[in-house]
């Protein structure tokens, strides 16, 4: 028996595929390359992941790999243990969880280095040359000399060297003297460690120092920290000391930030400080671009990549160090799509199998984080002070039970932003909604407009004069009559558009600028909002979650919350710590420079414990009160969760599917609880009815061996062709 070659693809079956060698002719199969394979009538491109001596399968059933694509693995024997790793834990099908590591120009057979074609002499050219060829030809003979001396030479350098070159090289290959080849591009030498850096950061202060001492002191060992700094106390500037120690020790560093925290300013930090070539992977990049961006981590050649989620999968040779800013975010929760994992858990996983140090960086902690820093699972590294000198803010609840309102804004909101405007401060205003009404109503007939598509209410746009669902994307003209009843509608309710056209009505003489994703999207212009806020031309900001991160105001010396309830009473158990991490991160932006800044919540349930512990205690103290209700009610990180949810055409089937699956669990091992199948509390969405099912366990192992066990019952289900299903495991959202 040959051996046998063991392939994963990209599909949904829960296997390996098995291969017989190829035509000796192409490179030669090792695990971790690509090859091409039959796959039935198709052709598909698949990853090796093992080679064995025999198959299950009858040897005359066995076809030979067509191709093999790679000369060496594009994924290494590293990342390749971390995705099988993330195969098991999120119980997904290895081959799909391996090609969602690769860029899809190389799903689609695109070459792992960066190639370029040269021009070379043929052995008879060289032949023909020492024999004084050609003769008659005094270009042809130069360039044939002097493609013998260099030995392979690129278009751009030829017409450097020789200006018209392109005549003498059609002749010459012609007679098969000359040839052009892919040739793989070099790898740009190491830089000497001297060139490393552009610039020196600041003095540290001596918390920061501490810091960076104690991750300093393992950086050739697994060691898992929780960076645990407010706003402005200078977390970043520890992770470019770490990455310094660790550029100059010839290694490599991998930092991951949130879909929204990769902005222009933080780039510009690294490439003031270094003077190494980085590699940037974010969603917004042609597949084109991710590829390049690849190569330069695969070839080694970025000293760092600096990337989103998806960025923990890539490759970075003789990786040192790995960082994760904002670890809190909800962006580094894949929560779409087929493998659904936490870019945040598998960098530790990561970490752990590379026997490097990884930082998670925060000011507000997720709490299964803080949890596994209370446990001594992560070591906690505290900075308490704020690194440039300034104050932290004071947080005041206004309620608004007791406050006359103005579309929107309470009057005491009012009287701030009056105030500090006259003081010379900058005003930024937090809402998230987006639009200028979250619903148009009928005052006559009560018609409210709804999706319909949705359990929702459309929200009206003023400006485009449209009516557009949040959920689904659904888009209409804006009425101006009601359907129902003909009379006119009104749109009832505050979305950021409405509280800037309010704030330029009651500050005429101030710029009111605006972001949130209806901006971004429309014009593109993040950036030049952020501008305007800088030079001072835009006094007031109103934003959504988008102004929370990443950007320093330090003219900002107010901050006002407009509605803080939303989070307060949610279905989903995780409401209240995103609602805090908000309001913590918001209040963050306030007081950055030397003056201290005020930061204003309003608010209906100023009694709320959520609330009041936020006030009192900070962070701090909202995240001990959180975690002991999450241990009294065993929610996570006291229990695992894993959600099994789908959609179908009609409520019902979406429940019957998920029914069936719970019949099959009768046997559940002990301390496995399954719970429900519900509808999803949006039930109706894009046309479509959701439901889920929980499966809960106070432990991990069992709640993984069911799993194991059950899935692929479930897989094998007729109604599971029926209906749109996945599996979640550690859901950052409860629908
Ligand atoms: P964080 O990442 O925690 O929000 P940063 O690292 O961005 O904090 O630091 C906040 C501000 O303080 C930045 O302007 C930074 O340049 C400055 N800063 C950080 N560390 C120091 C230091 N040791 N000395 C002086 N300024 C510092
Ligand atoms: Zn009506
Ligand atoms: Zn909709």
């Amino acid at each position: 028996m040959p051996q046998i070659f063991r392939v994963a693809l990209d599909t949904p079956l829960r296997r390996l595929f098995d291969y017989l060698p190829p035509a000796p002719a192409t490179l030669s199969p090792s695990v971790g390359v690509r090859v091409r394979v039959p796959f039935g009538r198709q052709r598909l491109i698949g990853l090796i992941v093992a080679v064995a001596d025999g198959s299950e399968v009858p040897a005359a059933r066995l076809k030979p790999i067509l191709e093999v694509l790679d000369a060496a693995p594009v994924i290494d024997a590293g990342l390749q243990e971390l995705l099988r790793w993330g195969a098991d834990y999120y119980h997904h099908p290895l081959g799909e969880v391996l090609s969602s590591a690769l860029p899809r120009a190389l799903r689609l057979g695109a070459s792992a280095t960066a190639r370029e074609e040269r021009w070379l002499t043929t052995e008879t050219g060289a032949l023909a040359a020492a024999a004084g060829e050609p003769r008659r030809a005094p270009r042809q003979r130069a360039l044939l000399e002097l493609l013998l001396e260099r030995r392979t030479m690129s278009a751009a350098e030829l017409d450097q060297q020789l200006g018209a070159w392109r005549d003498a090289a059609r002749g010459l290959a012609a007679r098969a003297w000359i040839a052009t080849a892919e040739v793989e591009l070099e790898r740009p030498p190491a830089p000497a460690s001297a060139a490393v850096m552009r610039a020196t950061g600041p003095p540290l202060l001596p918390e920061q120092g501490a810091a960076v001492a104690a991750v300093a002191a393992c950086l050739d060992r697994f060691g898992a920290f929780l960076l645990h700094g407010i706003t402005g106390s200078g977390k970043t500037e520890v992770y470019l000391r770490l990455i310094e120690q660790v550029l100059l020790a010839g290694r490599r560093a991998l930092v991951l930030v949130p879909e929204i925290g990769l902005t222009p300013q933080l780039l510009e930090r690294f490439h003031a400080r270094f003077a190494v070539p980085l590699a940037v992977l974010h969603s917004g990049l042609t597949d084109h671009e991710r590829l390049t961006a690849w190569r330069d981590a695969f070839s080694g050649s970025a000293r760092i990549v600096l990337g989103t989620r998806s960025a923990v999968f890539a490759p970075v040779p003789e990786l040192g160090l790995i960082v994760v800013d904002e670890e809190h975010d909800a962006s580094f929760k894949q929560h779409e799509g087929g493998f659904r994992y936490s870019a945040r858990d598998l960098a530790v996983m990561r970490a752990r199998h590379a026997a490097v140090p990884v930082v998670l960086g925060s000011a507000t902690p997720a709490l299964e984080t803080l949890q596994n820093a209370l446990a001594g699972r992560y070591e906690r590294l505290r900075l308490e002070r704020r690194a440039a000198q300034a104050r932290p803010p004071t947080l005041k609840l206004i309620d608004l039970r007791s406050n006359a309102m103005r579309a929107g804004l309470s009057t005491p909101a009012v009287l701030a932003i009056e105030r500090h405007l006259a003081e010379d401060g900058q005003v930024l205003v937090f809402l998230n909604r987006r639009g200028y009404a979250p619903t148009l109503l009928c005052t006559a007939c009560g018609w409210i407009a709804p999706c319909r598509e949705c359990d929702a209410r459309l929200t009206v746009h003023l400006a485009s004069t449209r009516l557009r669902c949040h959920h689904c994307g659904g888009d209409l003209p804006l009425p101006e009559r009601c359907p129902q009843c003909g009379f006119a509608v009104k749109a009832v309710g505050q979305g950021t558009e409405r509280v800037e056209e309010t704030l330029g009505t009651l500050f005429p003489s101030a710029r009111v600028a605006r972001l949130d994703r209806d901006v971004v999207r429309r014009r593109g212009d993040a950036e030049g909002v952020m501008r305007r806020m800088s030079s001072g031309e835009a006094r007031i900001l109103v934003g959504t979650q988008m102004v929370t991160k990443g950007h320093d105001f330090p003219n900002v010396t107010l901050v006002v919350v407009l509605n803080a309830d939303q989070g307060l009473f949610s279905t989903d158990f995780r409401a209240p710590e995103r609602l805090a991490q908000t309001i913590v991160q918001v209040a963050g932006r306030a007081g950055r420079g030397s003056r201290a800044g005020e930061v204003l919540i309003q608010t209906e349930f100023p009694d709320h414990p959520l609330l009041t512990h936020l006030l009192a205690e900070g962070y701090e103290g909202f995240a001990r009160a959180a975690l002991e209700e999450r241990a009294q009610a065993a929610w996570p990180p006291f229990s695992r969760l894993a959600a099994l949810r789908d959609s179908a055409c009609t409520p019902d089937a979406a429940l019957a599917f998920l029914a069936q699956a719970r019949r099959l669990a009768r046997a559940a091992p002990a301390g496995v609880r399954l719970l429900g199948p519900v509808p999803a509390a949006m039930a109706k969405r894009a046309g479509r009815y959701h439901a889920q099912l929980l499966i809960e366990s106070r432990e991990r192992r069992p709640l993984h061996a069911f799993l194991d066990e059950w899935l692929p019952q479930v897989e094998q289900l007729r109604s599971a062709r029926a209906v749109r299903w996945s599996l979640d495991v550690d859901p950052a959202e409860l629908f």
